[in-house]
C-alpha cells in the first residue's frame, strides 16, 4: 500500500528510545561487566540529544545495570584502558594500563559494492534517498547531507574474513591463546578484537603501532623473509620461503600460491609490475609451478619468470595476507570499545561477543537481533535491500510496509523511515 508521505511525519525518535528502553529493561542485568570494571571509565551517548556522557565509573555491577535503565543510551562503551581514578577528566585519571584493542569496520575496507548501497539523510529535515546525494534537498532546500553506511552482506562478509585473519595473526604470530582473545561484532559495520593479558597492558602507543604496522605487513622487505637470486656453480637460482614457514615468510608462501591457484589470467596481468606475456606464461605454467610447490622448489621453477617477476606476486601476496585494521584505535590507549549485550543506535543491532572459534559460522544479521517479537507499520523514504534473519526486503521507495519489528527498527534507526499513525 502506498500513502502520501504528508500523513506519514512522525518523528521516529521517541519510539525508538522507548524500544531501547524496553530492551534494556528485560536484558541489562545479562550484560557483563568487563573484568576489573571498578577501573575502567565508561562511556554513553543519550538518545535524545545524542551528546556524549564520558568519565562515569561503577562500583558495583547493579549501579551500571540501574544507570542504563535509566538513561536509555542509545550506545554504550567502556575503555580498554585502566585507571586509578575512572571517574576523573582525562589528565587526571593516572592511566595504569589497557588492553590490546583492534577496529576492522568496513568503512576501512574498499569493497566492489560501496557505490550500490550509497546512502544520504538530509541533515536539516527528515528527507533521505539511495545513491549520491542531491546538490540540493528537494523537501526543505537544504544542501547538507549525512552519508549514511548501509548493512551489506557483502561488506561485513569481507570485514568477517579480514576479523579471521587477524586473529591468526594473534594466535599464531604472537602466540596468545585464543581463549584470551575476544571477538566482537559491532552491532553495525564490523568486528572489534580484544586482548585482555597482563603482557601487553603497559606497552605504549608506539609499541601498539608497531603490532599494527606488523599485522598490516608495512615496511615488510621481501628478501628479509628469504626470497632472492643466489648463484650456483649450475648459475642463478631463486629461492623463497616455504607454505610452512613460521609468521610473514610463510604467510607471503601461502599467498603467492592461493594467487597461482584463485587468479584468471586476467588478474594476473593487473599486477603492477607484471608483463602480460609473463602472465600468460604463470598462468599457463600453473600446474607445474603447484607441482614444484609440493617438492620445495616453486621459487625459479618457471624459465622466463626472473626474480622480479615473483617479488611483485610476493608484494601483491602481502598486500591480500594483511590485515585492514583501524590504526587508530589500535595505537589509542584511552579508547573506549563497545560492550556486549548492548544496543547499536544506528541499527537496533547488539553488540555481540563471540569465542574466536567461533567466528567463520557467525551470522550478525542473524545473531546480533535485538527485537524479536512483534511487527510495525512504516514509512519507508527509501531502502536498498537488506536482511534481517532468513527474510530480504527491499529495495521500498517512499510505500508503507509493514515489517518484522528488527527490520523496522533498523529503517528507524537509518532515518530511512518514519512512523505511520
Ligand atoms: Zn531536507
Ligand atoms: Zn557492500
Amino acid at each position: 500500500m502506498r500513502i502520501k508521505r504528508e500523513k506519514a511525519m512522525k518523528n521516529p525518535r521517541k519510539f525508538i528510545i522507548q524500544k531501547f528502553s524496553e530492551y534494556y529493561r528485560d536484558n541489562a542485568n545479562k550484560i557483563p561487566l568487563p573484568t576489573s570494571y571498578k577501573k575502567r571509565e565508561f562511556g554513553f551517548i543519550l538518545s535524545d540529544k545524542g551528546i556524549m556522557l564520558r568519565h562515569k565509573a561503577f562500583s558495583e555491577p547493579r549501579f551500571f545495570r540501574d544507570f542504563i535503565k535509566l538513561i536509555t543510551p542509545s550506545d554504550v562503551y567502556h575503555s580498554a584502558a585502566y585507571y586509578k581514578h575512572p571517574s576523573r577528566e582525562m589528565g587526571k585519571k593516572e592511566w595504569i594500563g589497557a588492553d590490546l584493542i583492534f577496529d576492522i569496520d568496513f568503512d576501512h575496507i574498499s569493497t566492489p559494492c560501496t557505490e550500490e548501497h550509497e546512502y544520504w539523510t538530509c541533515e536539516l529535515c527528515d528527507q533521505a534517498g539511495v545513491g549520491k546525494q542531491p546538490s540540493v534537498c528537494s523537501q526543505c532546500g537544504g544542501s547538507k547531507f549525512k552519508m549514511v553506511a548501509w548493512l551489506c552482506e557483502t561488506c561485513l562478509e569481507t570485514a568477517k574474513s579480514e576479523a579471521l585473519k587477524l586473529i591468526e595473526f594473534l594466535v599464531n604470530d604472537f602466540g596468545f591463546p585464543p581463549q584470551d582473545v575476544e571477538v566482537c561484532f559491532s552491532g553495525h559495520r564490523g568486528y572489534h578484537i580484544h586482548v585482555e593479558r597482563d603482557e601487553i597492558k603497559q606497552l605504549d602507543q608506539n609499541a601498539r603501532k608497531e603490532i599494527v604496522d606488523y599485522v598490516q605487513g608495512t615496511g615488510l622487505k621481501v628478501s628479509l623473509h628469504g626470497l632472492m637470486q643466489v648463484s650456483r656453480k649450475m648459475g642463478q637460482k631463486i629461492i623463497g620461503p616455504d607454505l610452512n614457514d613460521p609468521g610473514w615468510s610463510g604467510k607471503i608462501a601461502r599467498g603467492v600460491y592461493d594467487i597461482i591457484v584463485t587468479y584468471n589470467l586476467q588478474q594476473l596481468k593487473e599486477i603492477n609490475g607484471i608483463n602480460k606475456n609473463i602472465a600468460s606464461l604463470i598462468f599457463s605454467q600453473r600446474e607445474k609451478i603447484l607441482k614444484a610447490w609440493n617438492t620445495g622448489t616453486p621459487w625459479g621453477s618457471i624459465k622466463g619468470v626472473g626474480i622480479k617477476t615473483w617479488e611483485k606476486l610476493v608484494e601483491t601476496s602481502v598486500v591480500n595476507q594483511a590485515v585492514s585494521i583501524d590504526t587508530v584505535v589500535t595505537i589509542d590507549i584511552h579508547r573506549l570499545i563497545r560492550m556486549p549485550l548492548t544496543l547499536h543506535g544506528k541499527t537496533g543491532l547488539k553488540v555481540v561477543s563471540i569465542p574466536s572459534k567461533s567466528l567463520e559460522r557467525f551470522d550478525p544479521l542473524r545473531d546480533a537481533v535485538a527485537f524479536n517479537e512483534g511487527t510495525l507499520k512504516v514509512y519507508i523514504l527509501a531502502a536498498h535491500r537488506f536482511r534481517i534473519g532468513k527474510e530480504i526486503y527491499g529495495p521500498y521507495e517512499r510505500e508503507t510496509v509493514k515489517l518484522p519489528m528488527a527490520a523496522a527498527i533498523y529503517l528507524l534507526c537509518k532515518r530511512a523511515a518514519l512512523l505511520t499513525d
